[in-house]
């Protein structure tokens, strides 16, 4: 069997055998190659010490030297290159204590979580493949190296992988695998939270997000976070057509939060109003987990307009548009599934090009100072009342018809 590698990547494996080395694409790459996915990264692994590494490349990187990887820059890519290593006992659930080098590729295999992670390859050796890592990619499984419960004790962190393989390429966990996931899952409380939150975030984002659900059924949600476990997992919808956007996918699972329904929003309420607790859960949750700050503040908006559907009228659709911004709108539409109605309607106010929000109204704050208003709280009063009346008349969006219609005197300042 021959693998497509990027030339770099055969350039490395060559240079390190013509000095007498061993060297082989590992783990993810192969997995993905032999899929027919396209790598996100090439790994390579060899029986050269990383300073002997060094030595042969111009120019590298010492990106983890304690743990034997060393990057090795071709143009503006970067190959990272790491020795055959066994993880030493594991400190706390996650770090091996210490490293240490070896001359075999297989101990460097056995300490790979999945079967499936756990092949080499390179074109004069063909797959190295001493786990039944192809049969698990044929039959379609996660399956761990060796002992499960060992493997889960020694890193919890491989339990979500788990999960996150299982989303990403539609696998089913092997039974064996699966059990001890749900032995070993309070460990994951000495997991970092930010870890977590990127396989979570992985598994999210990939073909098959409602998979998030193993989580619950595994039982790791108790240790994810408390507030997490308290979300109802059997109204977990994630329609895999989502776009592939990480607050839009957050906002479809933490959706779940929400009460059943939907709200009509007429316009008149002002702020959306109904999931403000549901909203305030994934913004808990998601702080736990030490999400950015900018997608927990999507996140907070989406779910809170989640099942709130404007009634098909341009003010009302233009009343609910002016609470987001307009990537924001386009996710609720899609997450609310608006229907036909709705969706023209945020065409033309688009296409119209109508005013939603202070920095598109015609009048600014510097207009009001000229009209005599002193700087402070008023000006922001005075700019909403025009901004609000604006969402209810299109048209009047002008700077001489909007002061006018506000009491100010204009011809001072419209002859200058
Ligand atoms: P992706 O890059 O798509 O997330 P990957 O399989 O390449 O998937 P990485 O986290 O990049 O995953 O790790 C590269 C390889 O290192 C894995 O394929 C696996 O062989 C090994 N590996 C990574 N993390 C662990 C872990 N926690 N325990 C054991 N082996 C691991
Ligand atoms: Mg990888």
């Amino acid at each position: 069997m021959r693998i497509q590698m990027p030339a770099q990547v055969e350039q490395i494996i060559r240079k390190l055998n013509e000095n007498g080395y061993e060297a082989f694409a590992v783990g993810g790459c192969v997995r993905d190659a032999l899929l027919g996915r396209e790598p996100e990264d090439w790994d390579i692994t060899t029986s050269a010490r990383p300073g002997q590494v060094k030595a042969l490349f111009r120019r590298t990187i010492d990106t983890g030297i304690q743990h034997g990887t060393v990057t090795v820059m071709i143009g503006r890519t970067g190959y990272e290159v790491t020795t055959y290593r066994i993880d030493g006992e594991y400190e706390d659930g996650r770090h091996p204590k210490r490293v240490e080098f070896t001359a075999s590729l297989l101990e460097d295999l056995k300490r790979r979580d999945f079967t499936i992670n756990a092949m080499a390859y390179s074109h004069e050796t063909g797959i190295v493949d001493e786990f039944g890592g192809m049969a698990d990619l044929a039959a379609g499984v996660i399956r761990c190296v060796g002992d499960p419960l060992e493997r889960f004790t020694e890193d919890a962190l491989r339990i979500l992988r788990a999960v996150r393989f299982s989303a990403q390429l539609g696998f089913a966990v092997e039974a064996g695998t699966w059990k001890a996931i749900t032995v070993i899952a309070p460990n994951l409380a000495r997991v970092s939270r930010e870890r977590i939150q990127v396989e979570l975030t992985k598994t999210l984002l990939s073909d098959h997000p409602e998979r998030i659900r193993e989580v619950f059924e595994t039982g790791m949600s108790p240790y994810i976070s408390p507030v997490f476990a308290t979300l109802p997992q059997g109204r977990v919808r994630i329609p895999a057509t989502l776009p592939r956007v990480k607050y839009v996918r957050w906002a479809a699972f933490l959706r779940c939060a929400c009460e059943q329904g939907t709200t009509v929003f007429d316009g008149k309420m002002g702020e959306a109003t109904g999931n403000t607790d549901a909203a305030a859960t994934a913004v808990r949750i998601l702080k736990e987990l030490k999400m950015d700050h900018d997608t927990i503040a999507r996140v907070k908006t989406l779910v809170s307009w989640s099942g709130v559907e404007p009634v098909a009228e341009p003010e009302a659709v233009r009343r609910a548009m002016a609470q987001m911004e307009p990537e924001l709108w386009d996710a609720l539409t899609e997450l609310n599934e608006y229907g036909a109605a709705i969706r023209a309607q945020t065409a033309k106010i688009r296409a119209d090009g109508d005013c939603l929000r202070l920095s598109e109204l015609a009048v600014k704050g510097k207009d009001l100072i000229d009209a005599g208003v002193k700087p402070g709280k008023e000006i922001g009063a005075i700019l909403a009342r025009m901004l609000d009346h604006v969402l209810a008349h299109p048209e009047d969006n002008e700077r001489e018809t909007l002061l006018r219609a506000d009491g100010f005197e204009t011809d001072d300042f419209c002859q200058k």
